[in-house]
């Protein structure tokens, strides 16, 4: 039977997905609703059109229209590099002499190397269609800025990145990417914007984070205009357009009459596993199967398995709206963990309520048994997997193994996120054995958590 499913399991074009879908209006207790960071007051679509483009801001709160039609240019666009394949992992099978059978869902095979293209290319032709100049963002490891600016280019809008200053002084590479497609890119904490040049005074030398980033873009958008600020994560509406890696995902699956019993993803501000996990997620909110399954975060950022379900600040500046989250607290700087799109302090919501509601379970693993993970399944399969995307590897591989032991023939299914070309750096300190796993201690978890807002809803 097995021998039937080919390594590749492709879609034919009529049978890619036509909209996405958005698992909120399946969820009975909603994530809680979104404030403005001012009033502390649920924030209105009005309110969020001054930061978002309008369509987006939409999508954002709307917890109730379960389908969206993907707009024909973004199908088009899809198509250059859609569907994405699903693999039968069969060599790392055989490697592991596991009875599983696993597949993966490899969203590497463009040039940004990442899922984010998914949700970027949604973004710009929104950005667009509004009559926008542009859009201002921020990147850590670099595959949201360079999926940004392919995006931007494709519909020429300008398109300003501010890049966390670790990556890029670490990762000149990702940054010419960006710089090719037109983007102009700027070393975060910067001193263009009020808050870059706050966090410059209160933290000397600081290699910057995430949610400084954010706040920068974010102070940079509203402040010229004609345009508007895009995330690439965390957010409901990047969820919605993330939701194609699922569906292409289940269509796949079903195709060959699969039924995935666990659902692996890695989790940094949500997207990919909350993307990969809607249609999944949707069947078992509307009591129609079961599945298990797991996100897996890095040990150094451990949001689900050791922060607080409480509404937190987006960034650091304290700017983007407040959400109900699993938070290390804004104000946490993570570790320099290679994994750079795992280095979010808090989570999406809409994956935060589906882990409170016993949906998602999450655990949390070190990165040299990433690494270990990654350069297995890169000698066996021959992908050479992102750091982000080895975290899912890793713990598929550890899925795999205990049905080595107790028999089981189950169904794995993993998101294989992206591409590691651009990560050769982490590479080479684990191929010299210089990798540390660094593992926050509960003090520090403890600090940072104290310094959430007090919301009283
Ligand atoms: C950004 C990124 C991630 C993490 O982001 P999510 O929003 O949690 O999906 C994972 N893998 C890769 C390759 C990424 O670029």
């Amino acid at each position: 039977m097995s021998k039937d499913i080919p390594y590749k399991i492709y879609l034919e074009e009529n049978e890619m997905p036509k909209q996405w879908y958005n698992v909120r209006a399946d969820m009975k207790k909603k994530p809680a609703p979104i404030l403005n960071p001012g009033t502390l007051q649920e924030v209105t679509v009005e309110e969020l059109s001054h930061i978002f483009c309008e369509e987006l801001a939409k999508q954002e709160v709307d917890n109730t229209t379960p389908y969206f039609d993907i707009p024909e240019e973004i199908l088009n666009f899809y198509k250059m590099y859609r569907p994405s394949p699903l693999v039968r992992a069969y060599c790392l099978e055989k490697k592991l002499g596991t009875p599983a059978h696993i597949y993966y869902k490899f969203e590497g095979n463009n040039t940004s190397g990442s899922h984010k293209l998914n949700s970027a290319i949604a973004q710009a032709y929104y950005a667009k269609k509004q009559g926008l100049k542009g859009v201002t963002t921020e990147t850590g490891a670099g595959q949201w800025g360079t999926a940004l600016s392919m995006a931007c280019s494709y519909f020429d809008l300008d398109c300003q990145v501010y890049m966390v200053k670790v990556s890029y002084e670490q990762k000149p590479f990702r940054r010419e990417v960006m710089r090719t497609y037109g983007a102009k890119v700027t070393p975060s904490p910067s001193m263009n914007t009020e808050v870059g040049r706050k966090i410059n005074a209160e933290f000397p030398g600081t290699t910057g984070s995430l949610g400084c980033a954010i706040s920068e873009a974010v102070e940079a958008a509203v402040s010229q205009e004609g345009y508007r600020y895009v995330l690439g994560s965390v957010l409901s509406q990047v969820l919605l357009h993330q939701s194609v890696i699922g569906l292409e995902t289940k269509a796949a699956l079903d195709k060959y009459g699969i039924k995935a019993d666990t659902i692996i993803g890695c989790a940094g501000g949500g997207s990919n596993l909350g993307g990969l996990i809607s249609p999944f997620a949707g069947q078992m909110l509307r009591n129609e199967a079961d599945y298990e399954i797991i996100a897996v975060e890095p040990a150094s950022c451990p949001s689900l398995t050791r922060g607080t379900y409480a509404y937190d600040f987006c960034d650091t500046g304290k700017v983007c709206p407040l959400a109900k989250m699993y938070t290390l607290g804004s104000g946490f700087i993570p570790s320099a963990n290679h994994a750079g799109g795992l280095r979010y302090h808090g989570m999406s919501s809409v994956v935060s309520e589906l882990y409170d509601q016993g949906l998602i379970r999450a655990t949390s693993v070190e990165q040299t048994s990433v690494f270990q993970a990654a350069q297995m399944f890169a000698r066996v399969e021959g992908i050479l997997p992102a750091p982000e995307s080895s975290h899912a590897i890793k713990v598929a591989i550890d899925e795999a193994l205990k049905c080595k032991e107790s028999g089981q023939a189950k169904n794995i299914v993993f998101g294989l996120t992206g591409t590691g070309y651009f990560d050769m750096v982490a590479y080479q300190k684990f191929n010299d054995g210089e990798m540390s796993d660094y593992i926050p201690t509960d003090e520090e978890l403890q600090k940072s958590i104290s310094t959430l807002p007090q919301v009283n809803l």
